[in-house]
């Protein structure tokens, strides 16, 4: 019997899977079957590979719910015959769709890894080898035949980060991802690294619970300098609008002008949940801490923490989707569920 882990990978689209006709010059989508074929060097890791598809694979650009719940899916359907995951997604809505999937999987006991790349899989000075060989790898490590990382990851150009604290900050270095608010979970150079005081604990008694709705009738309102008001109004009015993150400045910081705060505390007594998320890449919010957010805090807008604007995006979405009253949202949503945010 072969004890080595079993890995399954499963590609959703992008540029990683992506090959240049020689007689087009245009890219189109490698087949994935043939993928031990084209990367040699996968059969000399330690693991059984298995690949799925998305039966269309997309740019990530056309990302939406349907398609995280098929991605869950074929995880969870999957979830007791192999020992990790490797998700292949394009880079542009790769926070989003990682910071998802972790709020669908409860208590993970197996590592979810998505990684992606900024060039091809055939392009010769491609990141895209070294960006899946060592994912699977990271997917596949274990101590005592169990996983090491029991969480959603995203690894890119030598770094494994807490996939629901990553943001794409580059469109074009192979250093396209960042976590400003969470320490690297492994660094990989001539030894592969693990941060094992920044890994996420598991409680393997507990069952792992799936959940897959997401409700997204939300939006996320920036907040800048000289923001119109009847354009505001409009949108915080609206019927089918179900929660706002609002992008605010520094700390937590907006206008205090009493239209706005009056607008938003409308919107709260109606049951719409506002979450407050800074701009800046890092840092916390902190309401309370500038008079420009006392108030914010007082009429109950929600504090994001240190919660990146997608992380902020799915974990609104998920806890919607569990019909939850705003004060029990408020609470949860101030919590902590899979590492997303400061503790308190
Ligand atoms: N536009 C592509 C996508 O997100 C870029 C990439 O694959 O990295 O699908």
């Amino acid at each position: 019997m072969n004890d080595s882990p079993n890995i399954l990978l499963i590609y959703t689209g992008g540029t990683i899977g992506m090959v240049k006709n020689f007689e087009t010059g245009a890219l189109v989508a490698f087949d994935f079957d043939q993928l031990v074929l084209k990367i040699p060097e996968l059969q000399q890791l330690d693991c059984s590979i298995d690949t799925i598809s998305f039966d269309e694979p997309i740019d990530s650009s056309d990302m939406n719910v349907e398609r995280w719940r098929a991605l869950g899916d074929s995880i969870y359907t999957h979830y007791d015959d192999y020992d990790g995951f490797v998700v292949l997604h394009g880079s542009d809505t790769m926070s989003y769709t990682a910071s998802a999937v972790s709020f669908m999987f409860e208590n993970l006991t197996k590592p979810i890894i998505f990684t992606g790349s900024q060039l091809p899989i055939g392009d010769l000075r491609t990141d895209a080898k070294e960006n899946l060989i060592t994912a699977v790898q990271i997917a596949a490590l274990q101590k005592k035949g169990k996983p090491v990382i029991t969480e959603v990851g995203l690894y890119f150009e030598y770094k494994l980060l807490r996939a629901n604290r990553t943001t794409k900050i580059n469109a074009e270095h192979f250093e396209a991802f960042q976590s400003l608010n969470y320490p690297p979970l492994a660094v990989s150079g001539v030894h592969l690294k693990i941060n094992t005081s920044s890994l996420r604990s598991v409680n393997r008694r507990k069952k792992m619970v799936y959940h897959t709705h997401f409700d997204n009738n939300i939006l996320i309102v920036k907040m800048f300098p000289g923001i119109n008001q009847e354009i505001l109004q409009h949108v915080f009015s609206s019927e089918v609008i179900k929660g706002i993150i609002l992008e605010t400045y520094g700390a937590g910081n907006t206008t205090t002008k009493s239209w706005f705060i009056s607008m938003l505390a409308q919107a709260i007594k109606r049951g719409v949940p506002i979450i407050n998320v800074t701009q800046c890449s890092g840092g916390s919010v902190e309401m309370g801490k500038y008079d420009t957010s006392v108030a914010l805090k007082k009429i109950g807008v929600i504090s994001g923490k240190d919660i990146t604007t997608e992380a902020a995006v799915a974990k609104l979405m998920y806890l919607l989707g569990e019909n939850l009253p705003l004060k029990v949202l408020k609470t949860i949503y101030e919590t902590s569920l899979r590492g997303e945010m400061l503790e308190n």
